[in-house]
């Protein structure tokens, strides 16, 4: 259920880093007007998160080095801030590449992991200098042998994961059964076949949950290695998790029995690295949003339809079959609270948050009234539409 707590005081602590994030970032909405809905992202949360992930990764079974998944929040203080602490970067796109290297990160620290690239930008990013690209499918591998000759490509493997949150299944990756034959045809088209890559599903909540992911894929990597291609890289992609109110490993811990799961399967990897998006933004942000409207549907209506300022389309995407279920925090935290289905400001009717599982806020609540999202820092700035209905895409502010 929905942590409903007073300004600054988090009932819910998942980390330090969050603990600290949650209270600086909270004086801060509370000190301040905003006009539009808008992301404060704490910058230093974001280090210390990544700092706490890098622990973990970097242990006595082993070490990954972290690519930030750049999708998960791209603020260009957020990235400048990564290419300080040596981080790499895994970027989709052209503008990824171009954003990152604009903040001074390190070419050979950037890999392009889209498996769904246009030609032209794959020919971009080798001219750029990335040398490391991911496919799933013959005809990418084509297009990289045509666009960036001789470089080093993984192959992304599907995998099962019914574990996850929020699962990236069946879009991305081919089946163990053509990963051989599209090993082979990079070898054939003079790339270098470097490793394999795989998502376990975004929002895993405890490590042991990769263990079936983990097995599938280790299966793969000794097949390629009894027929010879000497497989260079793992890359484990994402799926570290954010706290939206159900318990989660601390990351260190986490990322640590990660990497132990990794070296009983594995054995010695020469290369392993990591892609974490939402676990390295997420708790370090709250949206400050407002109460729009307050209303029952008929006299009898056992709950109270809330409407916010902010919906599925100004940032709140992640709300898609209510997925991911964010925290709330108001002012009259404390007041007896009752069943809301909460809803956004557009006139599409998809615009609805949560309704399946209703949630709780306070009775007292009503139209002005100051709103909290907690650890909205991933998956929010970056699916905010342009400007449906008018309302003008999600504002951030890094402190
Ligand atoms: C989105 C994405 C990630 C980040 O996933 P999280 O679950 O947010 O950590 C990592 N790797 C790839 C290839 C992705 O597309």
């Amino acid at each position: 259920m929905n942590a409903v707590t007073g300004f600054g005081r988090p009932s819910f602590v998942a980390t330090p880093a969050v603990e600290f994030a949650t209270s600086r970032v909270a004086s801060y909405i509370a000190a301040h007007d905003f006009a539009h809905p808008t992301l404060v992202m704490d910058v230093d949360a974001v280090e210390r998160q990544f700092n706490a992930l890098s622990d973990g990764l970097m242990t006595r079974t082993g070490r990954a080095h972290i690519h930030y998944a750049v999708k998960a929040n791209p603020h260009p203080a957020i990235i400048e801030r990564l290419v300080g602490l040596g981080s790499g970067f895994d970027a989709a796109s052209r503008g990824e590449i171009e954003l990152v290297l604009g903040q001074g990160a390190d070419v050979d620290h950037v890999s392009f992991g889209n498996t769904i690239k246009k030609a032209s930008d794959i020919r971009f990013a080798h001219h750029a200098g990335v040398t490391l690209f991911a496919a799933d499918a013959e005809e990418e591998l084509d297009k990289i042998a045509e666009n960036a000759p001789g470089t080093r490509v993984y192959i992304r493997v599907i995998v099962d994961n019914e574990e996850a949150d929020w699962p990236l299944s069946r879009k991305f990756g081919c089946a163990a059964d053509k990963v051989m034959t599209l090993l082979g045809r990079a070898r054939d088209l003079g790339l270098i076949p470097f490793g394999l890559s795989f998502h376990v599903g975004s929002q895993t909540r405890q490590a042991r949950m990769w263990t079936g992911t983990l097995d599938q894929v280790a299966a793969i990597w000794h097949r390629a290695n009894e027929a010879g291609f000497g497989l260079q890289l793992l890359n484990i992609g994402g799926g570290f998790p954010a706290f939206y109110g159900e318990d989660i490993q601390h990351p260190t811990s986490y990322a640590a029995e990660v990497m132990g799961l990794i070296a009983d399967r594995f054995g010695d990897v020469p290369q392993i690295m990591a892609e974490p998006g939402r676990s390295m933004v997420a708790d370090c942000g709250a949206i400050a949003a407002e109460v729009i409207l307050v209303s029952k549907k008929s006299e009898d209506d056992l709950h109270r339809w809330v409407y916010l300022d902010i919906g599925k389309f100004s940032g709140l995407a992640e709300t898609m079959d209510e997925a991911i279920r964010y925290q709330f925090v108001t002012s009259r935290d404390g007041d007896e609270t009752g069943a809301c289905v909460l809803a956004g400001p557009s006139c599409d009717s998809a615009d609805v948050l949560y309704e399946k599982r209703p949630i709780q806020l306070p009775v007292t609540l009503r139209a002005g009234d100051k709103i909290i999202i907690r650890n909205c820092g991933a998956y929010t700035t970056t699916y905010s539409s342009v400007g449906f209905n008018g309302f003008p895409p999600l504002d951030q502010i890094v402190i």
